[in-house]
């Protein structure tokens, strides 16, 4: 069966045409635009989504080489995101299955970053049931047990900023243009990770904290360039490399725990900041040093794709789990 899926929860507008578990195209509109503003500006985001989301569209059906009156279902992302970005999408992926009288499935973003991994795809290798997949993105970072593709079980997140977030908000410090998070990553590569030890947070269970590093890296900055005005510049590598450090320590030690606590120890990362070259090297060696099964998705599965809402969007055709007409977009939806 074919599926198209639609994603536009934040500033990338996609669409992707799924032959069951196969991807035929995956085609993403990244808008620029916010660039200037250092962030998503969320009225301009829904502006260029609208722009956006006709050729779009038009192109993964042409990629796939599928006229639509072949498609089975249409599948899109009803959240979590910004409600604006999320209303494009949610309409026309309603007006499109009553236009061509085909079901509608609503999709979770969140469980399409952690179902990506079943995209049937020779660069990818499927985790087997239970697993516990680690989602870090822009907005979010998870820890999920997942028994199956529709029991999921939240076993801890962020109580404040997501890793990603910290990531660009780290690199906004150090003057480096949004989203930093990769800039940050390749000079962090070129760097000394023990150069400047920052705390790590004290956070019980498996939750996360990502605000108290933001603050100590700026008055770290601020004590430092007061004594040294190039201080940046001169040192921007040994920074990076640990902030970056830092970060992957805490990511580390809260998957160390789950897989105490669970016992399970096959991990799947998902979301914008697994395509970070630190975290993916860690859980390599952690194949070897820990007897991890770890999996890592293709990298054009990581970011915001349509590719991952067609996914989870064949497995609920499979289920028979289709949406009402009525049905609305919703910003805050968790798993
Ligand atoms: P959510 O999925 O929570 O709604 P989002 O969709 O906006 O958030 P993603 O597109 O999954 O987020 O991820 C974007 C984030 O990933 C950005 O914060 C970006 O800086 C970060 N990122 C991308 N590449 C890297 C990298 N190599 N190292 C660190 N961070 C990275
Ligand atoms: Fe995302």
């Amino acid at each position: 069966i074919y599926i198209l899926a639609i994603e536009s929860s934040c500033d990338d507008t996609s669409a992707a045409v799924l032959c069951n578990d196969h991807v035929l195209s995956n085609v993403v509109a990244t808008q620029q635009i916010h660039e200037q503003y250092g962030g998503v500006v969320p009225e301009l985001a829904s502006r260029a989504h609208q722009q956006n989301i006709v050729p779009v569209v038009h192109q993964a059906l042409a990629k796939a080489n599928i006229d639509k009156k072949q498609l089975a279902a249409i599948a899109f992302t009803r959240g979590p995101g910004l409600l604006g970005s999320l209303l494009v999408g949610t309409s026309f992926a309603k007006s499109m299955s009553l236009g061509l009288g085909i079901p509608l499935i609503e999709v979770n973003h969140m469980q399409a970053h952690i179902l990506a991994h079943f995209i049937k795809d020779t660069a990818q290798k499927r985790p087997s049931f239970p697993f516990l997949a680690l989602t870090i993105s822009g907005g979010h970072t998870q820890i999920v047990l997942v028994n199956d593709f529709f029991d999921l079980e939240i076993l801890g997140q962020t109580l404040d900023d997501a890793v990603g977030e910290a990531y660009d908000k780290s690199a906004k410090l150090l003057g480096l243009p949004y989203p930093g998070g990769p800039l940050l990553d390749a000079h962090a590569q070129m760097g000394n990770p023990k150069a400047f030890p920052f705390p790590k947070p004290k956070v019980d269970g498996l939750n996360f904290s990502f605000s108290g590093l933001k603050t100590s890296i700026l008055y770290f900055i601020q004590r430092e360039t007061k004594k040294q005005p190039d201080f940046i510049t001169n040192h921007l590598n040994d920074i990076c490399a640990s902030i970056q450090f830092t970060i992957l320590e805490i990511l580390m030690d809260k998957l160390k725990a789950a897989v105490a606590q669970t016992g399970v120890k096959t991990i799947a990362i998902g979301g914008g900041v697994a395509a970070n070259s630190g975290i993916r090297q860690r859980l390599l060696e952690a194949e070897s040093s820990m007897g991890w099964s770890t999996h890592i998705p293709k990298f054009e599965y990581c970011t915001d794709n349509a590719a991952m809402i067609g996914i989870v969007g064949y497995y609920k055709f499979l289920n028979d789990e289709f949406s009402e007409q009525g049905i609305a977009a919703k910003a805050r939806y968790t798993l």
